[in-house]
């Protein structure tokens, strides 16, 4: 499972879960965007629909993926944990490998019922900006020692972009194009999101 806010998704997204697929050897990712992110209330989100339909263009060529409205359609806060109980009873007998982002493995003890999220899935991480591999051994040898959690931290990180950076590039009329894909590009500018052409 790969859960995010997806506003808009960006090359960071899909060159993560291809390198998770290639090193875990996965059968398949669910590509799954948040309804609302409790951790993240301040962000300005488009509408649902919108990031669903740019993840579906993104993916369209990642085989192994599938883009799931899980989340978007129960709604409310999302939550992993209640997602992962969903995944694993579409495949009762198969292991659960939750995907984050190093910023998202640090924040991991805040999540809702975190130690039932350890329970259900192994975490596979990969450094990130600002957060390198040792604090990302740190954490994982926290969560190992208070959660019991299985955790495989990646070192080499992939594209450094974000989504943030995205929205703002677009707001102040800079080229984000190298950031996205073609089609996605294409979505925001079709649909004038996050202030393109204003
Ligand atoms: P924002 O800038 O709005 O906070 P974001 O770029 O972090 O967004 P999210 O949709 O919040 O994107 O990301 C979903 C998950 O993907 C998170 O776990 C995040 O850490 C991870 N992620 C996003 N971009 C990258 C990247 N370039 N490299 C590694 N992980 C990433």
């Amino acid at each position: 499972m790969f859960g995010g806010s997806f506003n808009p998704v960006h090359e960071g997204h899909k060159a993560l879960v291809r390198r998770m697929i290639e090193e875990f050897s996965l059968d398949t990712v669910y590509v799954i965007p948040t309804f609302c992110t409790p951790l993240k209330d301040n962000t300005p989100m488009i509408t649902p629909s919108h990031r669903l339909n740019m993840c579906k263009l993104a993916f369209a060529d990642v085989s192994r993926v599938t883009v799931s409205e899980l989340e978007l359609l129960r709604q409310g806060n999302s939550y992993t944990v209640d997602t992962l109980g969903e995944i694993s009873k579409l495949h009762p007998n198969d292991e659960l490998f939750l995907i984050v982002g190093a910023d998202s493995f640090m924040q991991l003890p805040l999540w809702h019922k975190a130690e039932e999220i350890f329970q259900k899935a192994t975490i596979l991480t990969i450094a990130r900006g600002e957060v390198d591999c040792q604090k990302l051994l740190a954490q994982k040898a926290l969560l190992q020692n208070e959660f019991n959690a299985k955790a495989f931290v990646l070192e080499e990180p992939v594209v450094q972009v974000s989504s943030t950076q995205i929205r703002n590039l677009i707001a102040t009329d800079g080229d984000f194009s190298r950031l996205l894909c073609k089609e996605v590009c294409e979505y925001i500018r079709r649909n004038g999101l996050y202030g393109y052409g204003d």
